[in-house]
């Protein structure tokens, strides 16, 4: 697949007294891509009036190149303890995505220049634990590795992790972009994981994302690469012959996977969800999509969010328990949700 280039530039004017920033705006306009310059990354619109479908692509379209200014770190359990964000939202654009849900009319990504200042407040952030070993996601934002062409973030994380004796970093991703992460000194301290479905999720929901033949492939270069690795299934979907489906895809990953038996493997299992806000940008975002989104025949847990029945839910959690278990016996799953 290719790696992502905006239609649309907007350069935020604090960010351009960073090196990155003057590189990439001169990149861009050599490949005559336009650029302007705002004042904030925050509330960029376009100047036309816009349908929902409209606005969506053309958030997806639109770069945003600014300054992380809140350097505080949010709870992001049960993945990790904190968030550490040096991008906003994805190339991608999965119907079920949670991310552009939440980012609404704001889902246009942003690309932050001042990793330096984000990872030094890391490193306060890792001190305060007094010796305890703290966690960080990188994708609770975004796929890091989507944009990493352009940034270079995530390689400059690996590099700090690894020298951090008490830090660690996570990773997530549907993304196959990793021959620049392949050769740095990671020590062990950056885990990935590559969000992968079966083939009917991927095909139906996941657009403009590594197929799962490319996440397979990236996912054994960095493995090869000495990383600790991990498998996200999620959202795991009910549907007709999804176990066949399940089993084939782990079947696949068993067999292209050079080393199944890992024992520092792990599998995150979340199924699929949603809540009345997402179905309602999702109708409108992708009107022909065929999630069902189906409030009658989804279990209402409160504050507007449905979930799979309990007896169904049950029955997942013990197929692809069962069928993981079998398959990557040294494994461990991390957890059903
Ligand atoms: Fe959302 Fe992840 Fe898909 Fe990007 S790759 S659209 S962040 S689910």
């Amino acid at each position: 697949m290719k790696k992502f280039i905006p239609k649309r530039v907007f350069i935020e004017e604090g960010a351009l007294e960073y090196a990155l920033t003057k590189k990439l705006d001169e990149d861009f306009k050599k490949q005559g891509i336009p650029v302007e310059y705002i004042e904030s990354h925050n509330r960029l619109n376009p100047k036309e009036q816009m349908s929902p479908i409209e606005l969506f692509n053309w958030t997806k379209e639109t770069l945003a190149v600014g300054v992380k200014k809140t350097l505080r770190f949010k709870s992001c359990k049960p993945s990790a303890d904190y968030r550490v964000v040096t991008n906003t939202s994805c190339p991608g654009k999965c119907e079920y995505c949670y991310l552009a849900k939440n980012l609404g009319s704001a889902s246009y990504l942003r690309i932050y220049v001042n990793i330096d200042e984000i990872l030094e407040a890391v490193k306060k952030h890792i001190k305060k634990g007094e010796g305890e070993v703290v966690s960080f996601e990188a994708s609770s934002s975004s796929d890091p590795v989507g944009v990493e062409h352009l940034t270079g973030n995530l390689k400059k994380m690996i590099e700090f992790f690894g020298k951090e004796e008490k830090g660690r970093l996570r990773v997530v991703t549907k993304f196959p972009f990793v021959d620049d992460l392949l050769d740095i000194d990671h020590n062990n301290n950056t885990k990935f994981r590559f969000s992968i479905n079966s083939s009917y999720v991927i095909k139906s929901f996941e657009h403009l994302t590594g197929s799962l033949d490319e996440r397979i492939s990236a996912a054994n270069k960095i493995q090869k690469s000495g990383y600790p690795l991990g498998f996200i299934i999620a959202p795991l979907m009910i549907y007709d012959g999804w176990k066949e489906e399940y089993k084939e895809m782990l079947l696949r990953l068993h067999k292209e996977l050079k080393s199944p038996e890992d024992d520092r493997l792990t599998f995150e299992l979340i199924m699929h969800r949603f809540t009345t806000r997402s179905k309602n940008l999702i109708e409108a975002r992708f009107p022909n999509s065929s999630l069902k989104l189906d409030k009658e025949r989804y279990s209402h847990k409160g504050f507007g969010k449905y979930v799979y029945p309990e007896g169904e839910a049950q029955e997942m959690k013990e197929f692809m328990e069962e069928n993981i278990e079998e398959l990557f016996p040294n494994s461990s799953i991390e957890y059903f949700t």
